[in-house]
This record gives C-alpha cells, structure tokens and sequence, in this order.
C-alpha cells in the first residue's frame, strides 16, 4: 500500500534515464549481494515467540558475503524462551534467535516479498545453532 500510495504521488515517467540506469544498476547490485530478499521492512514482527525475523535474515546476507566473521550479531540474541525473557526483564534490548520459532506460520501471509520465514528460521538454526557452512544450506553463487 505504501509503495502504491508513492508512486501515485509521483507521476508517470517522472524517472530521466540517467536515473533508471542507475536504479538498474543498484538492483543488479543488490540482487548479487542477497541470498535472502528481505528488505527489513518489518512487517512480519512482533513474532509472537520473539523472533527477531529481519535480524536474523540480516545476518545470513551479512555472512553469505563476508563469511562467519559476520555471526557475530546472532551470537548475541536470545536462544531460548527464558534467556528471552530474564533478559527483557533485566531491561536488555535484546533480540531473539531463530530457535524460539515455533513454526507457527504467522508471519507468513505479512511478507510482502513472500519470504518462507518459517522454512528460513530452519535454515538458520542449521546454520547458527548446528554450525553448518550456509553454502550447504543456501544457494549462493561464488
Ligand atoms: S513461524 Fe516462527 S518466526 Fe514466524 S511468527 Fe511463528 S514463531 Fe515467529
Ligand atoms: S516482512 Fe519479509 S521483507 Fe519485511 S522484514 Fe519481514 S521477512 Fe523481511
């Protein structure tokens, strides 16, 4: 609806061609530099078990690029439900791992890029928690 509403606002072929090619050019880049298309628009959250769903999306795309250095980021979230909550309690910011989903399919239907996030929360737990290479369990090219 947002994207609508924008390009109702901004008119038919309001783009020059200097202007296209370089949108061109930053969606050739960004689709090399992906394995997961989240945009972090953050639809899909509250989950409802605390999953930090764009986080953890984040950082799969981060490692898929710059190799493990990049776990960092999850090392730091919550693994399990009480870790979650004595840690929300303590007043920590603190994010919630891939293995809190449940699987429940709520986000499913509010991701406008169709993302199969349960399916990827699997994927990360492969990844995060049993330590397997991503090139193993996504496709990435070279
Ligand atoms: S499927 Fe997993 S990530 Fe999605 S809402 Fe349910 S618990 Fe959260
Ligand atoms: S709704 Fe989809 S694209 Fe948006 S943050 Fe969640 S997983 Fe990413």
């Amino acid at each position: 609806m947002e994207n609508v509403e924008s390009a109702n606002n901004s008119g038919i072929n309001s783009l020059t061609d200097p202007e296209l090619k370089i949108i061109a050019a930053l969606r050739d880049a960004f689709n090399n530099y992906v394995v997961v298309s989240c945009t972090r628009c953050g639809y899909c959250i509250p989950c409802p078990n605390g999953v930090s769903i764009p986080s953890i999306l984040g950082v799969l795309n981060e490692i898929a690029y710059w190799g493990d250095r990049a776990r960092m980021g999850y090392n730091q979230m919550a693994k399990t439900p009480e870790d979650l909550n004595r840690r929300r309690e303590g007043g920590e910011q603190v994010e919630g791992a891939a293995t809190l989903c449940t699987q429940c399919g709520e986000c499913l239907e509010k991701c406008p890029q169709q993302i199969e996030i349960p399916d990827m929360m699997d994927k990360a737990n492969y990844i995060f928690r049993d330590g397997k290479d991503i090139t193993e369990i996504l496709e990435i090219d070279p």
